[in-house]
């Protein structure tokens, strides 16, 4: 079996590795860099500022009081953005081992449909080849999308996402606008290194994904790191200024701007299929997102499609990569649907927060008879340790048999030990299950355990 995969992020790449040992004839089409969105301009370059920023908060904030002594903490943002190069450097040289090692084919350009199933590619140097497969797989990701707002595209101070993650010189003041896990976490990082921020957001809330409750505490920490946030105020146009950009908006229906050196546009992302001529290729999508059953099927025989590219799924890596295995498996002839229940939700703020299955806010509007246990991350000895116990669990379980329906988590290291969240709701485990697996001591995984017993009425630690 021919398989041709377009797009090497972790979609691509990880279709292209469970194809090859399953058997397949693999080759890899990126124009880019191996590793997509996620490895170089995406989850590890933003993880890799906001460790650094994190460090500093945590020695300027935190170290006095634990008797860690650091009077003269200083950013070198320099050094910082040479890091991030370098594990994302080590982390795209290691995908190109990857390919190797499971002899998947590479080929260096741009591909599109020049008819149903049937790809061009087209290399740097302007020569073309046309693939031919048995299977496609289509896993070209997304790009950042650029609003229509007046003075935007002209402004060389107005970046995006991956703007912030290159920038020469730290700047002394950021508007971000986008409240969403983007906007965020680099509003997160910047705080944290020194930068004056403020957050503009048109809709009444930020990180909408989030259970409420999950919000209320990242808010009030990053309030309290000096991020500004003004909610409910629409931006109207971007104009130059002697020292960077004026961002004019709207609240109540009254003008309200703010100056900044850098204005950092977070507003969302769009697929980036329009290199693909989708509809040489008969694929059928919606505005580029291109439409797929839960076998990742398209409505070509034979053409797949995973990741940020396709219609209605989160755009996260760990999705794209869950996808990809279930394409390569239903293009060997294995038997494979992608399951939306378990995925986890992850902001790499201070305090992380993490969530998986149903928020309360959701249960309630489905009309679902539902339990809530909550434990807070003040009463466990190892939070109170790590960050002074900020943060909480909180977890929503069905009425009457308890099954777990969503676990939400803010604290430390909430982004790896939701994965226990996901785990019970894969299992359909019920609190009762939890509560009965013996959690390692001190650990924070013991919130989630406490939590569950919160549900049945029974905490042992509060
Ligand atoms: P991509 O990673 O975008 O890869 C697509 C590849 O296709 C690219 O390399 C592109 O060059 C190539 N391509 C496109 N068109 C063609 C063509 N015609 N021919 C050949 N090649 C082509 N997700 C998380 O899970 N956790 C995070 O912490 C996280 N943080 C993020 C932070 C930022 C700032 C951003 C922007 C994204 C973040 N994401 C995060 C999202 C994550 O990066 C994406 O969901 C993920 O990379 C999607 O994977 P993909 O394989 O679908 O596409």
């Amino acid at each position: 079996m021919k398989i041709a995969i377009v797009g090497g992020g972790p979609g691509g790449y990880i279709a292209a590795i469970r194809a090859a040992q399953l058997g397949a004839e693999v080759t890899l089409i990126e124009r880019g860099r191996l590793g997509g969105t996620c490895l170089n301009v995406g989850c590890i370059p933003t993880k890799c500022l906001l460790h650094s920023a994190e460090l500093m908060e945590m020695i300027r904030e935190q170290g006095p009081k634990i008797g860690v002594e650091a009077p003269e903490v200083k950013v070198n943002f320099p050094q910082i953005i040479a890091h991030k190069n370098e594990v994302s450097d080590r982390l795209v040289g290691g995908v190109a081992g990857l390919m190797k090692a499971n002899r998947v084919k590479t080929v260096t350009g741009e591909a599109c449909f020049t008819a149903p199933r049937k790809l061009t590619v087209t290399r740097e140097d302007g020569t073309k080849e046309t693939v031919t497969a048995d299977a496609i797989i289509l896993a070209t990701g997304s790009v950042n999308a650029a609003p229509p707002i007046p003075g935007l595209a002209e402004n060389p101070d107005c970046i995006d996402s991956t703007g912030a993650l290159s920038l020469e010189k730290l700047p002394e003041t950021m508007v971000v606008v986008g409240g969403g896990v983007i906007g965020v976490e680099l509003a997160c990082a910047y705080a944290g290194f020194g930068t004056e921020v403020k957050v503009v957001e048109a809709m009444d809330h930020v990180l909408p994904m989030l259970d409420g409750d999950l919000t209320k505490v990242g808010l009030a920490h990053m309030k309290k790191m000096g991020i500004e946030f003004h909610l409910s105020t629409p931006v109207r146009s971007f104009e130059k200024t002697e020292n960077g950009v004026r961002v004019n908006c709207e609240r109540n229906g009254e003008p309200v701007a703010f100056e900044a050196e850098k204005v950092l546009v977070a507003i969302g992302r769009k697929p980036n299929t329009g290199s693909l001529n989708l509809d040489a290729g008969g694929v059928k999508h919606e505005r580029g997102a291109i439409l797929v059953n839960d076998r990742m099927e398209t409505n070509v025989p034979g053409v797949y499609a995973i990741g940020d590219c396709v219609k209605g799924y989160a755009q996260l890596a760990h999705t794209a990569s869950a996808m990809g295995e279930v394409a390569a498996e239903n293009i060997m002839g294995q038997e494979a649907h992608y399951d939306e229940r378990t995925n986890p939700t992850c902001v790499y703020m201070e305090p992380e927060a993490a969530s998986v299955g149903l928020t309360e806010e959701q249960a309630k509007a489905k009309g679902i008879d539902y339990k809530v246990g909550t434990f807070p991350m003040a009463a466990n000895g190892k939070a109170l340790i790590l960050n002074g116990g900020e943060g909480l669990v909180k977890i929503i379980a069905g009425a009457k048999y308890g099954e777990v329906l969503g676990m939400h988590i803010i604290g430390p290291r909430a982004t790896d030990l939701i994965v226990e969240g996901a785990l019970a709701i894969d299992l359909e485990a019920t609190v009762d299950e939890l509560v009965e697996t013996i959690h390692s001591h001190p650990t924070v995984s013991e919130t989630m355990r406490e939590a569950a017993l919160d549900v049945m009425g029974r905490t042992l630690n509060m």
